[in-house]
Protein backbone atom coordinates (compact mmCIF):
# COMPACT_ATOMS: atom_id res chain seq x y z
CA UNK A 1 0.00 0.00 0.00
CA UNK A 2 0.69 3.44 -0.28
CA UNK A 3 -0.06 6.24 2.18
CA UNK A 4 0.29 9.59 0.34
CA UNK A 5 0.16 12.32 3.31
CA UNK A 6 -1.32 15.91 2.50
CA UNK A 7 0.95 18.76 1.64
CA UNK A 8 0.09 19.97 5.12
CA UNK A 9 0.90 16.97 6.83
CA UNK A 10 3.32 17.41 10.13
CA UNK A 11 6.35 15.47 10.97
CA UNK A 12 4.39 14.31 13.73
CA UNK A 13 1.34 12.83 11.72
CA UNK A 14 3.96 10.87 9.43
CA UNK A 15 5.59 9.54 12.29
CA UNK A 16 1.86 8.13 14.03
CA UNK A 17 1.31 6.85 10.25
CA UNK A 18 4.52 5.24 10.52
CA UNK A 19 4.20 4.21 13.75
CA UNK A 20 0.78 2.55 13.18
CA UNK A 21 1.36 0.54 9.88
CA UNK A 22 4.49 -1.01 11.88
CA UNK A 23 2.42 -1.78 14.80
CA UNK A 24 1.12 -4.55 12.32
CA UNK A 25 4.27 -5.78 11.32
CA UNK A 26 4.41 -4.23 8.10
CA UNK A 27 7.70 -2.28 6.89
CA UNK A 28 7.70 1.38 5.81
CA UNK A 29 9.51 3.23 3.30
CA UNK A 30 8.86 6.88 3.58
CA UNK A 31 9.63 9.05 0.39
CA UNK A 32 10.10 12.63 0.99
CA UNK A 33 9.31 13.91 -2.35
CA UNK A 34 9.64 18.14 -3.00
CA UNK A 35 5.79 18.07 -2.53
CA UNK A 36 4.45 15.10 -0.82
CA UNK A 37 5.30 12.88 1.34
CA UNK A 38 4.49 9.28 0.47
CA UNK A 39 4.93 6.21 3.00
CA UNK A 40 5.28 2.78 0.94
CA UNK A 41 3.96 0.08 3.79
CA UNK A 42 5.24 -3.53 2.54
CA UNK A 43 3.54 -6.17 4.47
CA UNK A 44 0.38 -7.98 4.82
CA UNK A 45 -2.04 -6.03 2.75
CA UNK A 46 -5.04 -6.62 5.08
CA UNK A 47 -3.76 -6.00 8.30
CA UNK A 48 -2.74 -2.55 6.81
CA UNK A 49 -5.91 -2.43 5.52
CA UNK A 50 -7.87 -2.95 8.53
CA UNK A 51 -5.92 0.15 10.13
CA UNK A 52 -8.16 2.42 7.84
CA UNK A 53 -5.26 4.63 7.35
CA UNK A 54 -7.63 6.88 5.10
CA UNK A 55 -9.03 8.99 8.15
CA UNK A 56 -6.27 9.16 10.19
CA UNK A 57 -4.72 12.76 10.84
CA UNK A 58 -2.68 14.20 7.73
CA UNK A 59 -3.38 10.95 5.47
CA UNK A 60 -4.50 12.49 1.85
CA UNK A 61 -5.30 8.65 -0.12
CA UNK A 62 -4.25 5.25 0.32
CA UNK A 63 -3.57 3.52 -2.98
CA UNK A 64 -2.92 0.05 -3.37
CA UNK A 65 0.39 -1.25 -5.38
CA UNK A 66 -0.73 -3.15 -8.23
CA UNK A 67 2.21 -4.46 -9.29
CA UNK A 68 4.31 -7.56 -7.33
CA UNK A 69 7.63 -5.51 -6.99
CA UNK A 70 6.92 -2.60 -4.78
CA UNK A 71 9.82 -0.83 -3.52
CA UNK A 72 11.06 -0.66 -6.99
CA UNK A 73 8.05 0.34 -9.03
CA UNK A 74 7.57 4.05 -10.53
CA UNK A 75 4.53 4.31 -8.77
CA UNK A 76 5.77 4.80 -5.32
CA UNK A 77 7.93 7.84 -6.79
CA UNK A 78 4.91 8.90 -8.81
CA UNK A 79 6.61 8.33 -11.75
CA UNK A 80 9.76 10.32 -11.18
CA UNK A 81 12.91 8.74 -11.77
CA UNK A 82 15.60 8.63 -8.71
CA UNK A 83 19.14 10.30 -9.25
CA UNK A 84 21.47 8.06 -7.07
CA UNK A 85 24.12 9.64 -5.31
CA UNK A 86 27.16 7.55 -5.74
CA UNK A 87 30.71 8.24 -4.41
CA UNK A 88 30.44 11.76 -5.14
CA UNK A 89 28.83 11.00 -8.70
CA UNK A 90 25.02 11.30 -9.56
CA UNK A 91 23.45 8.70 -12.11
CA UNK A 92 19.91 8.65 -12.95
CA UNK A 93 17.88 12.14 -14.26
CA UNK A 94 20.00 14.27 -16.45
CA UNK A 95 23.27 12.37 -14.82
CA UNK A 96 24.46 9.78 -17.20
CA UNK A 97 27.27 7.44 -15.58
CA UNK A 98 30.19 5.69 -18.08
CA UNK A 99 31.54 2.97 -16.13
CA UNK A 100 34.17 1.36 -18.23
CA UNK A 101 37.74 -0.90 -17.59
CA UNK A 102 38.14 -4.32 -18.17
CA UNK A 103 37.07 -7.52 -18.26
CA UNK A 104 39.26 -8.79 -15.52
CA UNK A 105 41.95 -7.45 -13.47
CA UNK A 106 44.59 -9.30 -14.67
CA UNK A 107 47.97 -7.17 -13.72
CA UNK A 108 48.53 -4.31 -12.13
CA UNK A 109 49.76 -2.11 -15.06
CA UNK A 110 46.90 -3.43 -17.33
CA UNK A 111 44.74 -2.28 -14.58
CA UNK A 112 45.95 1.07 -13.86
CA UNK A 113 46.73 1.79 -17.52
CA UNK A 114 43.28 1.29 -18.00
CA UNK A 115 41.81 3.15 -15.26
CA UNK A 116 44.14 6.22 -16.09
CA UNK A 117 42.86 6.09 -19.86
CA UNK A 118 39.14 6.00 -19.14
CA UNK A 119 38.92 8.51 -16.65
CA UNK A 120 41.30 10.73 -19.11
CA UNK A 121 38.07 9.87 -21.45
CA UNK A 122 35.23 11.17 -19.32
CA UNK A 123 34.46 7.76 -17.43
CA UNK A 124 32.32 8.42 -14.21
CA UNK A 125 33.10 5.16 -12.77
CA UNK A 126 36.09 2.03 -13.37
CA UNK A 127 35.01 -1.28 -13.99
CA UNK A 128 37.01 -4.23 -13.46
CA UNK A 129 36.28 -8.17 -11.67
CA UNK A 130 38.63 -9.55 -9.41
CA UNK A 131 35.84 -13.01 -8.81
CA UNK A 132 34.60 -13.82 -12.54
CA UNK A 133 31.42 -16.27 -13.24
CA UNK A 134 33.19 -18.22 -16.37
CA UNK A 135 31.28 -20.83 -18.11
CA UNK A 136 34.30 -23.17 -17.60
CA UNK A 137 35.21 -24.18 -14.24
CA UNK A 138 38.92 -24.70 -15.80
CA UNK A 139 39.03 -21.13 -17.08
CA UNK A 140 40.74 -18.56 -15.11
CA UNK A 141 38.41 -17.45 -12.17
CA UNK A 142 39.34 -13.78 -11.20
CA UNK A 143 43.17 -12.70 -9.28
CA UNK A 144 40.39 -12.62 -6.07
CA UNK A 145 41.93 -10.39 -3.39
CA UNK A 146 44.75 -9.79 -5.02
CA UNK A 147 42.11 -8.40 -7.60
CA UNK A 148 40.92 -6.33 -5.17
CA UNK A 149 44.18 -4.56 -3.75
CA UNK A 150 44.73 -3.79 -7.67
CA UNK A 151 40.81 -2.29 -8.09
CA UNK A 152 41.48 -0.01 -4.58
CA UNK A 153 45.15 1.09 -6.38
CA UNK A 154 43.29 2.01 -8.81
CA UNK A 155 40.54 3.93 -7.34
CA UNK A 156 43.22 5.77 -4.97
CA UNK A 157 45.37 6.74 -8.20
CA UNK A 158 42.14 8.12 -10.09
CA UNK A 159 39.55 9.12 -8.06
CA UNK A 160 37.11 6.92 -9.94
CA UNK A 161 34.67 5.03 -8.12
CA UNK A 162 34.79 0.92 -8.36
CA UNK A 163 32.15 -1.20 -9.94
CA UNK A 164 33.26 -5.22 -9.15
CA UNK A 165 31.03 -7.96 -9.00
CA UNK A 166 30.80 -10.77 -5.90
CA UNK A 167 29.36 -13.86 -6.60
CA UNK A 168 29.50 -15.25 -3.21
CA UNK A 169 28.31 -13.69 0.14
CA UNK A 170 31.56 -15.03 1.99
CA UNK A 171 33.64 -12.80 -0.33
CA UNK A 172 31.57 -9.73 0.86
CA UNK A 173 33.31 -7.70 3.49
CA UNK A 174 36.66 -7.74 1.51
CA UNK A 175 34.89 -6.50 -1.95
CA UNK A 176 32.87 -3.92 0.36
CA UNK A 177 36.23 -2.56 1.28
CA UNK A 178 36.56 -1.40 -1.94
CA UNK A 179 33.63 -1.62 -4.04
CA UNK A 180 31.91 1.49 -4.73
CA UNK A 181 28.99 -0.74 -6.73
CA UNK A 182 28.58 -3.63 -6.53
CA UNK A 183 28.10 -5.85 -9.18
CA UNK A 184 25.30 -8.79 -9.38
CA UNK A 185 26.38 -10.86 -12.43
CA UNK A 186 24.03 -12.02 -15.13
CA UNK A 187 24.05 -15.55 -13.80
CA UNK A 188 23.22 -14.67 -10.50
CA UNK A 189 20.54 -12.26 -10.94
CA UNK A 190 18.47 -14.32 -9.23
CA UNK A 191 20.27 -15.54 -6.18
CA UNK A 192 18.13 -14.45 -3.43
CA UNK A 193 20.37 -14.89 -0.58
CA UNK A 194 23.37 -12.80 -2.24
CA UNK A 195 20.96 -10.21 -3.13
CA UNK A 196 19.81 -9.83 0.60
CA UNK A 197 23.56 -9.67 2.14
CA UNK A 198 24.18 -7.16 -0.83
CA UNK A 199 20.82 -5.45 0.63
CA UNK A 200 21.98 -5.68 3.95
CA UNK A 201 25.54 -4.22 3.11
CA UNK A 202 24.02 -1.15 1.90
CA UNK A 203 26.20 -0.87 -0.41
CA UNK A 204 24.75 0.38 -4.19
CA UNK A 205 24.45 -2.60 -6.72
CA UNK A 206 24.28 -3.45 -10.02
CA UNK A 207 22.29 -6.12 -10.75
CA UNK A 208 22.25 -7.51 -14.33
CA UNK A 209 19.52 -9.12 -15.88
CA UNK A 210 19.61 -12.74 -15.83
CA UNK A 211 20.40 -14.69 -19.62
CA UNK A 212 16.82 -15.56 -19.89
CA UNK A 213 14.98 -13.43 -17.37
CA UNK A 214 11.97 -11.47 -18.00
CA UNK A 215 11.65 -7.13 -16.87
CA UNK A 216 9.48 -8.23 -14.37
CA UNK A 217 11.81 -10.36 -12.44
CA UNK A 218 14.60 -8.67 -12.79
CA UNK A 219 12.35 -5.70 -10.88
CA UNK A 220 11.88 -8.51 -8.39
CA UNK A 221 15.58 -9.19 -7.75
CA UNK A 222 15.85 -5.57 -7.41
CA UNK A 223 13.30 -5.80 -4.63
CA UNK A 224 15.44 -8.16 -2.52
CA UNK A 225 17.76 -5.53 -2.65
CA UNK A 226 15.51 -2.29 -1.85
CA UNK A 227 13.67 -4.33 0.85
CA UNK A 228 16.87 -4.29 3.14
CA UNK A 229 16.21 -0.59 3.08
CA UNK A 230 19.30 -0.46 0.29
CA UNK A 231 17.83 2.32 -1.99
CA UNK A 232 20.82 2.57 -4.34
CA UNK A 233 20.07 -0.10 -7.35
CA UNK A 234 20.73 0.16 -10.86
CA UNK A 235 19.26 -2.31 -13.05
CA UNK A 236 21.54 -3.42 -15.98
CA UNK A 237 20.54 -4.86 -19.60
CA UNK A 238 23.30 -6.74 -21.13
CA UNK A 239 21.50 -8.85 -23.64
CA UNK A 240 19.31 -12.05 -23.53
CA UNK A 241 19.06 -15.58 -25.04
CA UNK A 242 17.14 -15.51 -28.20
CA UNK A 243 17.46 -17.67 -30.91
CA UNK A 244 19.84 -15.36 -33.07
CA UNK A 245 23.57 -16.72 -33.47
CA UNK A 246 25.05 -14.22 -35.14
CA UNK A 247 26.20 -12.55 -31.99
CA UNK A 248 26.71 -13.60 -28.36
CA UNK A 249 23.28 -12.25 -26.96
CA UNK A 250 20.66 -9.93 -28.06
CA UNK A 251 20.38 -6.86 -26.60
CA UNK A 252 17.44 -5.62 -25.78
CA UNK A 253 17.02 -1.95 -26.13
CA UNK A 254 13.29 -1.78 -25.30
CA UNK A 255 14.21 -2.90 -22.12
CA UNK A 256 15.09 0.60 -21.50
CA UNK A 257 11.94 2.63 -21.84
CA UNK A 258 10.31 0.08 -20.77
CA UNK A 259 12.18 -0.27 -17.48
CA UNK A 260 11.65 3.43 -16.95
CA UNK A 261 7.96 2.54 -16.97
CA UNK A 262 7.82 -0.01 -14.82
CA UNK A 263 10.38 1.53 -12.45
CA UNK A 264 12.08 4.45 -11.32
CA UNK A 265 15.50 2.93 -11.08
CA UNK A 266 18.23 3.66 -13.22
CA UNK A 267 18.92 1.72 -16.14
CA UNK A 268 22.36 0.73 -17.56
CA UNK A 269 23.20 -0.83 -20.81
CA UNK A 270 26.23 -3.52 -21.12
CA UNK A 271 26.78 -3.44 -24.67
CA UNK A 272 30.00 -5.86 -24.29
CA UNK A 273 28.61 -8.97 -22.74
CA UNK A 274 25.71 -8.82 -25.34
CA UNK A 275 27.71 -8.39 -28.08
CA UNK A 276 31.07 -10.36 -27.66
CA UNK A 277 32.26 -8.56 -30.60
CA UNK A 278 34.32 -5.13 -30.21
CA UNK A 279 32.76 -3.72 -33.67
CA UNK A 280 28.97 -4.21 -32.46
CA UNK A 281 29.66 -2.39 -29.41
CA UNK A 282 30.17 1.58 -30.49
CA UNK A 283 26.45 1.17 -32.33
CA UNK A 284 24.56 -0.92 -29.30
CA UNK A 285 26.18 2.16 -26.81
CA UNK A 286 24.88 4.86 -29.07
CA UNK A 287 21.34 3.36 -29.73
CA UNK A 288 21.43 2.73 -25.50
CA UNK A 289 21.80 6.64 -25.16
CA UNK A 290 20.15 7.97 -27.17
CA UNK A 291 17.47 5.62 -26.13
CA UNK A 292 17.61 7.30 -22.91
CA UNK A 293 19.37 5.00 -21.02
CA UNK A 294 21.53 6.46 -17.70
CA UNK A 295 24.80 4.83 -18.47
CA UNK A 296 26.99 2.37 -20.08
CA UNK A 297 29.00 -0.56 -18.47
CA UNK A 298 31.62 -1.44 -20.95
CA UNK A 299 34.63 -3.02 -21.15
CA UNK A 300 38.12 -1.44 -22.49
CA UNK A 301 41.51 -3.11 -22.40
CA UNK A 302 45.02 -1.68 -23.38
CA UNK A 303 45.82 -4.59 -25.55
CA UNK A 304 42.57 -6.85 -26.09
CA UNK A 305 44.85 -9.27 -28.12
CA UNK A 306 46.20 -10.61 -25.10
CA UNK A 307 43.23 -10.22 -22.80
CA UNK A 308 42.89 -13.20 -20.67
CA UNK A 309 38.62 -13.42 -21.18
CA UNK A 310 36.37 -11.41 -22.88
CA UNK A 311 39.14 -9.93 -25.42
CA UNK A 312 37.05 -9.72 -28.74
CA UNK A 313 34.49 -7.82 -27.00
CA UNK A 314 36.66 -5.52 -24.94
CA UNK A 315 37.48 -1.94 -26.98
CA UNK A 316 41.09 -0.55 -27.08
CA UNK A 317 41.96 1.69 -25.08
CA UNK A 318 43.72 3.71 -27.28
CA UNK A 319 40.20 3.93 -29.15
CA UNK A 320 38.12 5.15 -25.71
CA UNK A 321 38.05 9.00 -25.84
CA UNK A 322 36.69 8.83 -29.44
CA UNK A 323 34.28 6.09 -28.08
CA UNK A 324 33.48 8.36 -25.27
CA UNK A 325 32.67 11.54 -27.25
CA UNK A 326 30.24 9.73 -29.44
CA UNK A 327 28.33 8.26 -26.73
CA UNK A 328 28.25 11.92 -24.63
CA UNK A 329 27.02 12.71 -27.90
CA UNK A 330 24.26 10.35 -27.79
CA UNK A 331 23.39 10.95 -24.24
CA UNK A 332 22.86 14.45 -24.81
CA UNK A 333 20.28 13.25 -27.31
CA UNK A 334 18.76 12.01 -24.64
CA UNK A 335 19.01 15.11 -22.35
CA UNK A 336 21.80 13.76 -20.50
CA UNK A 337 25.45 14.53 -19.67
CA UNK A 338 28.34 12.77 -18.43
CA UNK A 339 28.95 13.11 -14.74
CA UNK A 340 32.54 14.34 -14.93
CA UNK A 341 34.12 16.77 -12.45
CA UNK A 342 36.60 17.53 -15.03
CA UNK A 343 37.98 16.12 -18.30
CA UNK A 344 41.68 17.85 -17.30
CA UNK A 345 42.30 16.46 -14.32
CA UNK A 346 42.87 12.97 -16.44
CA UNK A 347 46.72 13.27 -15.41
CA UNK A 348 48.78 10.87 -13.37
CA UNK A 349 48.22 11.74 -9.26
C1 LIG B 1 30.94 -9.01 -16.41
O1 LIG B 1 30.43 -7.89 -16.39
O2 LIG B 1 32.15 -9.17 -16.28
C2 LIG B 1 30.08 -10.20 -16.63
C3 LIG B 1 30.55 -11.42 -16.44
O3 LIG B 1 28.84 -9.90 -17.02
P1 LIG B 1 27.50 -10.79 -17.08
O4 LIG B 1 27.20 -11.21 -15.69
O5 LIG B 1 26.51 -9.83 -17.65
O6 LIG B 1 27.78 -11.95 -18.01
MN1 LIG C 1 33.58 -9.81 -19.43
Amino acid sequence: MMIVMKQAATEQEVQAVIDRVESVGARTHVINGDELTVIGAIGDREHVARLELEGAPGVDRVLPILKPFKLASSQIKHGRPSVLEIAGTKVGGAHFALIAGPCTVESREQTLDTAHIVRAAGATMFRGGAYKPRTSPYAFQGLGQEGLRLLAEAKAQTGLPIVTEVMDARDLDPVLEVADVIQIGARNMQNYALLTEVGRSGCPALIKRGLSSTLEELLMAAEYILKEGNESVLLCERGIRTFETAYRFTLDLMAIPVLKEMSHLPVIVDPSHAAGRRDLVMPMSMAAAAAGADGIIVEVHPNPDEAICDGPQQLVADEFAAYADRVAAAAALAGKALWVQSRATGARV
